[in-house]
């Protein structure tokens, strides 16, 4: 059974996470938890603090690339002269986007669970999923990329989708189904 993905205002969204000093077996076993819980929820990445577990470790999961799990990954260079837009999402946010510009092109430092130490260059996609990932680390959800006005108003949107996701399992609940 994959671990629940923690869900926005949890508190320790918001706590920055510590390094792993040791890549022991719980350290593999958390890797393990966190390739269930990417898969169950589908997305393409998920950081251990989305578990409730604070370790600087990060899981990216890209469309024809193998899984990575990276070890206290650190952002060595970002390119701040090439920012785009996309728009992203968070499973810790379920149900809302926002238009989120980053750079381009970024250089990770990190080490694997096989204690390899890699350096990594990344771009588009890929880029920006490894810096929503090392964000989590720190504690910083996307919407805090928005200015204040659009962020009053993705939180807004994301209150009301919680709710109705809430009545909907309520209903359920009415429906005679049993209670797990
Ligand atoms: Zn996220």
């Amino acid at each position: 059974m994959a671990r629940p993905i923690l869900k926005y205002p949890d508190k320790r969204l918001r706590l920055p996470a510590k390094p792993i000093e040791q890549i022991d077996g719980r350290i593999k076993r958390l890797g393990e938890e966190l390739i269930e819980a990417l898969a169950y929820a589908g997305g393409l990445g998920l950081a251990a603090p989305q578990l409730g577990e604070g370790l600087r470790l990060i899981l990216i999961d890209l469309p024809e690339s193998p899984e990575l799990i990276l070890v206290n990954p650190v952002l060595v260079e970002a390119d701040h002269e090439n920012e785009v837009p996309f728009n992203e999402g968070c499973l810790s946010l379920p149900g809302v986007e926002a238009e989120v510009w980053r750079p381009d092109h970024v250089l990770v430092r990190a080490w694997t669970l096989e204690e390899k130490e890699v350096e990594m260059e990344r771009e588009g996609l890929a880029a920006r999923v490894l810096l929503h990932e090392l964000d989590h680390l720190d504690g910083i959800l996307f919407f805090d990329h928005l200015g204040p006005a659009k962020r009053k108003l993705l939180l807004k949107e994301y209150e009301r989708v919680s709710r109705d996701e809430e009545a909907s399992r309520e209903g359920e609940g009415r429906g005679g189904k049993p209670g797990l």
